[in-house]
């Protein structure tokens, strides 16, 4: 390649976000430089913008693009593929990383987080070999780019133990929240029932699988789930991340019942350990996926049992990125937003946006 620097949306520091001019990283030993075609926005990039945890980096960790070149030791892969990649770059030979588990590798590094000049909100991303999957044909790349998410609600609707009688309540309608509603309904659950205050996501709910909404301000969950179901849910997927979402969960559970803590928690808070001590609840974390979830995730998409699409409310160029990042930070009513990182012209180009693919 010619070329020796690239446009990236670059966070510098807290709340400063711009699109400028990096290094083209160059792939080492069991490394895959990719021309990234498509990245999503995910929540978790909105809360490292106002955050002083993360170091100056280009962000973006949900990608998709075409393997440009190839560094030594890469063997299964070659200019011209189609590839998305977990945003995890583990050693490739510890125990974590041969189960397909690499963001437990004492060695891990994480793509748009912890990489300095790496991350899917650029013209390239460097990828490791170990943690890459070929993109197979009738997926195209906006899809192959909302991968992440989806091995994200794929584990969490495994870890809900999915079964056709269950009543599942999602608290939360973001991508994830989404995400474990297309899986539930995929996966044979018969009552999803999915709760949001804004109503232009829990009709994205609804058209992605949703047996149920409910507007929790409207009416108490309980009340709601009473005259839906005459009954509680067995099983809560929690998806705010926000104080009193792990208490509204243990509340409305069935005895016996099982809540999966999906919600990133920034904030500490004071949690009851009573309510799910009276019902003997089940209290599960998940944190984003291992390899199987992808795999599974892209054979599903390539086989078109899953449609994630309805969730993408917005296809943008990565030069208007700075700007929504910013209005994402505020109560908003976006749903998926997908980047295209060839688009950087700062002239607008109409609908040129939203209609690459
Ligand atoms: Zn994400
Ligand atoms: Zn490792």
């Amino acid at each position: 390649m010619e070329r020796s620097s690239m446009a990236a949306l670059y966070l510098r520091k807290p709340g400063d976000v711009q699109i400028i001019q990096r290094p083209i990283p160059r792939p080492g030993p069991e490394q895959i430089l990719v021309r990234v075609e498509c990245a999503g926005v995910c929540g978790s990039d909105v809360h490292l913008l106002h955050t002083h945890q993360c170091k100056a980096t280009i962000l973006g960790h949900e990608f998709a693009g075409v393997v440009v070149q190839v560094g030594e030791n890469v063997e299964r892969f070659q200019p011209g593929q189609r590839v998305c990649a977990m945003p995890t770059m583990g050693c490739g030979h510890c125990n974590h990383c041969a189960s397909g588990d690499p963001k437990y590798c004492p060695h891990v590094q994480a793509i748009g987080l912890s990489m300095p000049d790496n991350g899917g909100f650029a013209e390239y991303v460097l990828v490791g070999q170990h943690e890459t999957f070929l993109v197979p044909d009738g997926v195209d790349m906006e899809l192959a780019a909302m991968v992440e998410p989806l091995a994200v609600g794929l584990k969490q609707a495994q870890l809900a133990g999915c079964t056709p009688g269950q009543k599942m309540l999602i608290l939360g309608a973001g991508p994830i929240g989404l995400a474990t509603a297309v899986w539930a309904r995929a996966l044979g659950v018969g009552q999803v029932l999915v709760s949001d205050p804004v109503a232009s996501r829990r009709a994205l709910a609804q058209s992605l699988g949703a047996t149920a909404v409910v507007d929790p301000g409207k009416e108490t969950l309980e009340v709601h789930c009473e005259r839906h179901w005459g009954g509680r849910p067995d099983v809560v997927i929690e998806c705010i991340g926000k104080p009193g979402s792990i208490d509204m969960g243990t509340a409305i559970l069935k005895p016996y019942g099982r809540l999966v803590v999906a919600g990133v928690h920034m904030e500490a808070e004071q949690v009851s350990r009573l309510l799910p001590f009276t019902k003997e609840l089940q209290l599960i974390y998940s944190r984003m996926y291992e390899k199987p979830h992808y795999q599974h995730t892209l054979e599903m998409l390539a086989q078109r049992r899953i449609d994630p699409r309805p969730m993408v409310t917005h296809r943008l160029g990565l030069h208007e990125l700075p700007d929504a990042l910013h209005t994402m930070s505020r109560p908003n009513t976006f749903g998926k937003v997908m980047v295209d990182p060839r688009q950087v012209q700062t002239t607008r180009q109409g609908t040129a946006a939203s209609n690459h693919h």
